[in-house]
């Protein structure tokens, strides 16, 4: 089934992303962790391509085992910033001969110094039309509330996720967030210049210390101070840690609810547990 079809039909949706193993010894212990997600029964679950390729090979064979073994619709992310034309062709034929439906199109982070004008992909958009050109598939994008870091501005950025759009894309999920109102202003924004796909609001629960650290590293989120507070607090007591980190989430998305947004895509972690207490939060 398309994400599309099930965003025009549910009137909530929660969805769940879910990684793949970094390493055939370790697929079986990752797919199990999936496959408790996947028991939950959520909208659809989204699977992660590697940076640079170096996960990839699970991602569409993981996505095709949570649509055999638990019939949830999934979607297999691509990147191709560091793929040629024939390797992506490849594996869109693939990801189509497994019965997947949906991709999320993705450029992929730049390596040190790259140089995409000599690649054969420069952007997302490139990829969005390659995999049009293959075959029928509903085609979902990335975008960021407080704009992409490579970009010089937040309003340049949301002219080239229009563009993405215009290419082919039928919906977008955020980057995390951790302060709405970046979420609220981002989408009137975008409405604004005709962007009006459905924007799936991205949610990450912070369960542990080094994940806070991590995404400091990765992402230009901004960490509201109330966040920060906790975290200093608990950060060598996991348990509270924990408890705090899935609460945070919890009362950011009640708020998104009431807001009256109406699909939230949780970043899960593997961890069915946080997704099982955000779903029972929600009803
Ligand atoms: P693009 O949409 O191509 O944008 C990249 C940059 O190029 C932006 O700064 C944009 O403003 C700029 N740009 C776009 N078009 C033009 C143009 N015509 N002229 C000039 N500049 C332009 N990464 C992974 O490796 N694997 C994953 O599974 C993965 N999943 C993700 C899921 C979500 C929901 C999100 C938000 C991100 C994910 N990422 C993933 C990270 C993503 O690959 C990086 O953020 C990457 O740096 C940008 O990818 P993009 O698809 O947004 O790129």
């Amino acid at each position: 089934m398309r994400i599309s079809d099930i965003l025009k039909s549910n009137e909530n949706t929660l969805s769940f992303e879910v990684f793949p193993p970094k390493t055939t010894k370790n697929y079986e212990t990752v797919k199990n962790s999936v496959m408790e997600v996947a028991r939950l029964k959520p909208d659809f679950i989204s699977v992660t391509y590697g940076a640079g390729g170096g996960t990839s090979m699970y991602t569409a064979k993981l996505a095709k085992e949570v649509q055999e073994n638990y019939d949830v619709v999934s979607m297999a992310h691509l990147s191709c910033v560091t793929s040629t034309r024939d390797m992506v062709r490849e594996q869109v034929r693939s990801i189509k001969s497994l019965g997947i439906e949906n991709i999320l199109a993705l450029r992929g982070d730049l390596v040190d110094g790259m140089d995409i004008s000599h690649l054969d992909y420069h952007y997302a958009k490139d990829l969005v039309k390659e995999i049009m050109s293959i075959a029928d598939f509903c085609i979902g994008g990335a975008c960021y509330p407080e704009g992409h870091p490579e970009c010089g501005s937040l309003s340049e950025d949301i002219e080239h996720i229009k563009e993405k759009v215009e290419a082919g894309c039928e919906f977008l999920t955020t980057q995390m967030f951790f302060k709405n109102d970046l979420y609220y202003s981002y989408v009137e924004k975008l409405n604004k210049v005709g962007v009006n796909v459905p924007i799936l609001a991205g949610i990450m629960p912070m369960t542990n210390y080094k994940q806070v650290e991590r995404s400091k590293e990765l992402s230009n989120a901004y960490f509201p101070d109330e966040f920060l507070e906790w975290v200093e607090k608990y950060k060598t007591d996991n348990e509270s840690f924990y408890k705090a980190g899935v609460d945070y989430a919890i009362t950011q998305i009640r708020d998104l609810r009431e807001h009256g947004v109406k699909n939230l895509h949780i970043y899960t972690m593997n961890k069915a547990n946080v997704a099982k207490e955000i779903m029972e939060a929600l009803g």
